[in-house]
């Protein structure tokens, strides 16, 4: 158990793991899995390791996805991008752009490899994964058999997908397929996009406006150890958001097409002064009080302790109850997150 997995996860915890292993192809991808559960040992499948908190030492193999490859064919109306699970999301979306791709721009610099980015349905600045995503390839491990799912198979909600359901532990995904459509559409809803002139903006822009945004106000994992946004956006019903308006009239809130309503969880916690409040190494951040950072040697339980915190602010404050969407790892795989910091 002396397997450090700092560098593996962007948080920065210094949890450790019997054995760690980099896959460059399903069959070694496979070999990995097979060979700890012969030995009776839980299996951990990361990409970049961007969005998982280790609690505990891990007791088992932790297997690295780097399955790499982008293959490009073209149809009349859109460019089909094939991509191996472990290339870098963010490199990806340069590698399109740069190759006269454009569609992927609003999801610059978010944190992972392209094959973790179905599992959550990555969003920002109003597109999701979903928006492009052809199909997912995945491999069921107990069989080695290989499966192609259709992006509608995938049932894509907000962050959520099959693979956070049916398909989580049984099946690793490979390779992601974009459809990006040859007739770019620009998405200049969010925040300073919205300053834009739809008639005469360019990909390249709109891609620097995205980094521009994310470099001001999110940190830079490399620099604080982070895992993106700690906590969904909660999403409420139609009543309990009319109730939370009457108190609270300024609250940011987005109507669903479902009629729910979302809430902004960043605005919620900055309402009760969390902003720079720290516990051990742990902190939110000054800018952006959805994100939880590692000021340098922060351990799980000062996550944790601080994740209680918030929470249990902002339930007494607004009777919004915030779940995790950062995912919790214990020393034989995934916990439900919420009712370790209920
Ligand atoms: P923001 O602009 O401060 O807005 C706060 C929240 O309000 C966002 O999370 C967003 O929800 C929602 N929102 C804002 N404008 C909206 C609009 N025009 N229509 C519908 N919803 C709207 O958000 P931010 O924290 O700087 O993040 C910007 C974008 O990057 C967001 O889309 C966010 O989800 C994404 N992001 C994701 C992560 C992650 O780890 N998952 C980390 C950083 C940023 P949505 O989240 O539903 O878009």
């Amino acid at each position: 158990m002396n397997h450090s997995l700092k560098p593996w996860n962007t948080f920065g915890i210094d949890r450790n793991a019997h054995r760690i292993v980099c896959a460059e192809n399903t069959q070694q991808l496979l070999n990995a899995w097979q060979e700890a559960v012969q030995k009776q040992q839980p299996v951990l499948i990361l990409g970049e390791g961007s969005n998982v908190l280790f609690l505990e030492d891990f007791s088992g193999t932790v297997i690295i996805n780097r399955i790499k490859g982008i293959d490009v064919h073209e149809d009349p109306t859109a460019w089909l991008v094939h991509v191996g699970a472990g290339e870098n999301w963010h490199n990806l979306v340069q590698y399109t752009l740069e190759n006269g791709m454009p569609g992927l721009e609003n999801l610059a610099l978010i944190p992972g490899c392209a094959g973790s980015s179905p599992i959550q349905n990555i969003g920002a600045y109003g597109v999701e994964l979903q928006r492009v995503c052809d199909y997912v390839d995945c491999v069921e491990l107990s069989s080695g058999k290989s499966q192609r799912l259709s992006a509608l198979a995938c049932r894509f909600g907000y962050r959520d997908s099959i693979f956070k359901h049916e398909y989580q532990d049984r099946f690793v995904i490979t390779a992601v397929g974009l459809r990006i459509a040859k007739s770019w559409q620009p998405v200049l809803t969010y925040g300073d996009l919205t300053r834009l002139d739809p008639a005469t903006v360019t990909p390249q822009q709109v891609f620097e406006t995205v980094c521009q945004m994310r470099t001001s106000k999110l940190p830079d994992p490399k620099v604080s150890g982070n895992a993106g946004s700690f906590f969904k956006n909660p999403v409420i019903t139609a009543q309990q958001a009319s109730a939370l308006l009457a108190a609270f009239p300024n609250a940011p809130h987005y109507p669903q097409a479902d009629g729910s309503v979302k809430l902004a969880a960043g605005w919620l916690i900055d309402q009760c002064q969390l902003k720079g409040m720290a516990i051990g190494g742990a902190a939110i951040h000054h800018l952006q009080a959805l994100v939880i950072v590692n000021t340098g040697q922060a351990v799980s339980s000062d996550v944790v302790e601080l994740a209680r915190h918030v929470r249990r602010r902002v339930g007494e404050k607004f009777n919004v109850w915030l779940e995790p969407e950062v995912r919790f790892i214990g020393q034989n795989g995934e916990v439900n997150a919420v009712e370790v910091i209920a």
